[in-house]
């Protein structure tokens, strides 16, 4: 579990969660997956400790904490309830990261302060009915007024889109022009012309909400442009680089809970007799498992460590460990399952919410697919 790169106070940081978790999470998480509701109880003891806001300094109402921390924060989260760690991730690297990077002074005291603290709600509005995978193709467009953005058009699949009181979003201001002709702003809930829409029913992270978006004539102020105007597709490309670890930590922290449970079922159930651990079958799964859960942690934690070393932009480190983390965790939690054999079908065991789960990663932030793409342009050049 240790990687020789970890400070005692990553060590410390990760034992204050992990306990919080097991004392406060894990009786809830079944129930939480049970009801499909968002677990407030449970964020509102995650926002009076601080950890809303790990990464950010503290002027701006963080807890003035570095990458790698919030990386543990969010594996040792997901370990025990990925619905309950999905919200913070989007919380923290989709909403408060491109504001406290691309932000203004006024923004970061307006919008990230009460984020970070935990006061407010965060979301990151991308994706589109026609723009996923394709960003360039956003079809919600912006047009300046006098001294307004005027938005119209949706999004969907929007993590916390309900829930969220301030929302980072991405708007085309000449579709002509695709990734060049996009902005980014920002919309608090009650603005005139800006509502969410339906929640998704989703088959994994029942406990968490996507929803859509509406934009209809929707007036913001000037100010509200977050960086520079038609820079939007940058704001965004460097907020994914960011995002991709979280999914991938993610990824790692559901692998490493179904690797838990899948242990202690082992231990814990015979087979004709004989105690399924001691079955050499068994015994590949689990060790097959631990293998790749540690290589995936290498490298969740490798892109965490360079964003804290000051590197500005970790595109293909971070698709490398968000690719390979998704992948592993659908094999590990797909294998683990078979340890339980029927009763691994039953919903009086967690592993089948484990699998439930995990294919949300393989998706969200950006495909499989289109991680594979992302890094082969690294590597073999556009
Ligand atoms: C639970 C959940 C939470 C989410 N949260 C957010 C959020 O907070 N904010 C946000 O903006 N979005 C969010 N998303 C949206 C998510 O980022 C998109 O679903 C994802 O980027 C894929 O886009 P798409 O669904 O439109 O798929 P599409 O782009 O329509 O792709 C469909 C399929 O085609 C494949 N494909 C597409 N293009 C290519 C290509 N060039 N080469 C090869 N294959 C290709 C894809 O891999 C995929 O398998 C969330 C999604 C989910 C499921």
């Amino acid at each position: 579990m240790k990687l020789a790169e970890f400070t005692d106070k990553h060590n410390a940081f990760r034992e204050e969660v992990r306990e919080f978790a097991k004392k406060e999470l894990l009786s809830e998480s079944t129930q939480i997956d049970r009801k499909g509701e968002f677990p407030w109880h449970i964020i509102n003891k995650i926002k009076e400790r601080g950890w809303l806001g790990v990464p950010f300094p503290e002027k701006y109402g963080g807890l003035g904490l570095d990458t790698t921390s919030y990386i543990i924060l969010v594996e040792e989260i997901a370990r025990v309830c990925a619905s309950t760690a999905i919200m913070i991730a989007a919380h923290v690297s989709l909403a408060c990261q491109p504001l406290y990077a691309h932000g203004t002074e006024e923004q970061k005291e307006k919008y990230l302060i009460p984020l970070a603290c935990g006061e407010k709600v965060g979301s990151f509005g991308l994706t589109e009915a026609n723009a996923g995978s394709d960003a360039g193709a956003t079809e919600t467009t912006v047009k300046l007024i006098g001294d307004k953005w005027i938005i119209n058009g949706n999004k969907r699949f929007i993590t916390n889109g309900t829930i969220a009181d301030i929302i980072v979003f991405t708007a085309s201001q000449d579709r002509t022009k695709k990734t060049h002709g996009i902005s980014a702003f920002i919309v608090e809930k009650g603005t005139k012309g800006y509502e969410a829409g339906k929640e998704e029913d989703k088959m994994g992270l029942r406990g968490s909400i996507t929803s859509e978006l509406h934009f209809e004539d929707c007036e913001l102020p000037k100010e509200n442009l977050l960086g520079e105007e038609y820079e939007g597709f940058k704001v965004f490309m460097e907020t994914l680089d960011g995002g991709r670890i979280s999914i991938g930590v993610l990824a790692l922290g559901i692998a490493q809970g179904a690797l838990d449970y899948g242990i202690k079922y082992a231990q814990e159930h015979d087979l004709n007799g004989k105690p399924l651990y001691k079955f050499q079958w068994v015994q590949k799964i689990v060790a097959d498992a631990a293998t790749e859960i540690m290589a995936a942690r290498h490298l969740i934690y490798h892109a965490a460590m360079l964003k804290d070393k000051g590197e500005k932009r970790i595109t293909e480190e971070g698709a490398i460990a968000k690719l390979y983390a998704s992948e592993i965790a659908t094999r590990v939690c797909y294998k683990l399952h078979s340890i339980l054999g029927e009763d691994g079908l039953t919903r009086k065991y967690p592993m089948e919410r484990f699998l439930r789960d995990t294919k949300l990663m393989e998706i969200g932030e950006g495909t499989s697919e289109i991680q594979r793409i992302v890094i082969a342009r690294q590597i073999l050049g556009k």
